[in-house]
């Protein structure tokens, strides 16, 4: 049966404004991809980005561009069709992420099974997802820590007084923090910091030099008394190799990476070289954070908050239970869009 692939944008509203090292997000876009034989329906999702190069325009053209590739395709599994497409996306991986992930879903849905299934046996010691608070005032800091009790938290710097936020945030939870400098330290503030967080209870740190800062990064892997977890310099497949003996451990992000396919072989590439595997998300509706939860088996760390950052989602799936990870009873990553729309 003939394929058809549709696709639709959607403005998901914040329920504050998210601000990180680099930005400030009121209003996230992003677009959710929908292949279907008439019957059954996968979901795939990502979101217009500036820092790595994802705009409405570019999404729209690079997932035209492959549509008949697609929904010409015959019924082939899922790494495949991404073998066939990737080719024609090296410059959107955002767009292939949207589409691995849609037809996962949609092949998974076709075989009667949840997605995971595929490599979990059982929905057992999953890892709890952080919750993100934004660069904020230290007031509002608090005060998002106070109205979302949560188990683990990352925490996103980048100010001219970091020590000092975490030291005044440790004092309004005793939950685990995650650091999150998004590129902003140097080295010698890195190692420095890393031993004043870890007597606040801090697990790791995420990407603190600048994504081409290879020397810092490796003085910073000698000597940093928590792990160091790869972000911005760990995006592609290939990534994974240079980040050895520079990183601790690797975030991979489904949009970046080009999807679950790629983030597959990237998990399986970081566990032969011992690096501690997270995946995180963007801020992204439940379509995109069920697909991700999909792996989740397969972490030691998870990141899976975008949804729970909206002021209104566009679907329902996977949830959240105080850091606990519930799934929907559904096939596939489990969504039921609110709203059925494509254009
Ligand atoms: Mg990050």
């Amino acid at each position: 049966m003939a394929l058809k692939l549709t696709f639709q944008f959607y403005d998901l509203p914040l329920a504050h404004p998210f601000t990180i090292s680099r930005y400030t997000v009121n209003v996230q876009k992003t677009v959710v991809v929908c292949i279907s034989d008439g019957e059954i329906s996968g979901y795939g999702e990502a979101t217009v980005n500036p820092y790595y190069h994802s705009t409405v325009e570019r999404l729209t053209e690079s997932i035209s561009k492959v549509k008949p590739i697609i929904e010409n395709s015959e019924m082939i599994h899922p790494s495949d069709l991404w073998q066939i497409v990737a080719p024609h996306l090296q410059e959107d991986y955002f767009a292939l992420c949207a589409i691995d992930e849609a037809y996962w879903d949609f092949y998974s849905r076709r075989h009667k099974r949840t997605l995971r299934s595929f490599w979990a046996a059982a929905d057992e010691n999953l890892p709890l997802t952080s919750y993100t608070i934004a660069i904020d005032s230290i007031e509002m800091m608090q005060q998002k820590i106070i109205e979302k009790p949560w188990p683990v938290y990352k925490i996103k710097l980048g100010t001219q007084n970091d020590l000092q936020i975490v030291e005044l945030l440790r004092k309004t939870t005793d939950s685990v923090f995650r650091i999150d400098a998004n590129c902003a330290w140097t080295a010698d503030e890195t190692i420095e910091y890393s031993k004043i967080f870890k007597q606040l209870n801090v697990e790791f740190i995420e990407q603190p030099l600048k994504a081409n800062d290879f020397e810092g990064m490796k003085k910073v892997c000698e000597h940093s008394v928590l792990p160091i977890i790869a972000d911005e310099s760990c995006q592609r497949e290939d990534d994974v190799n240079s980040c050895d003996g520079l990183f601790h451990g690797i975030n991979i992000k489904l949009t970046k990476c080009g999807g679950i396919t790629s983030a597959l072989r990237m998990i399986e590439n970081g566990r032969d070289k011992g690096l501690k595997i997270m995946a995180g998300c963007m801020t992204e509706s439940t379509v995109g954070i069920s697909a991700l939860a999909q792996i989740a088996p397969l972490l030691d760390y998870i990141d899976a908050d975008g949804a729970l950052l909206l002021k209104q989602d566009i679907a329902k799936g996977v949830s959240f239970d105080f850091g606990k990870i519930r799934y929907s009873e559904n096939f596939g990553i489990g969504v039921e869009l609110y709203t059925e729309k494509s254009i």
